[in-house]
């Protein structure tokens, strides 16, 4: 099922959101601010489910596949389309 990710663009993430990028394959994470990330052009009119694909482990030795989320208040959020 698409998920939100496929729905959501990067452009339309609210800046109080707080994106957490998690490598699949260390299990790291960080944070990224939304306007950190839109402030690369080329990601700018991306989904999610595409900044997801081109986002890498920030640990160059790892590089690995990333998994983001969106964090509102620091709690995991699905999505937030239509909300107040
Ligand atoms: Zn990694």
């Amino acid at each position: 099922m698409p998920g939100w990710r496929a729905e959501l663009r990067l452009a339309d993430v609210a800046p109080e959101y707080e994106i957490e990028v998690e490598c699949r394959r260390c299990h790291k994470s960080y944070m990224r601010w939304p306007e950190e990330l839109m402030a690369i052009d080329a990601y700018k009119p991306l989904f999610m489910d595409q900044v997801q694909a081109r986002l890498k482990c920030r640990d160059k030795h790892c590089s690995g596949k990333v998994k983001i989320a969106l964090l509102y208040d620091h709690l995991v959020t699905s999505f937030i389309g239509g909300m107040p």
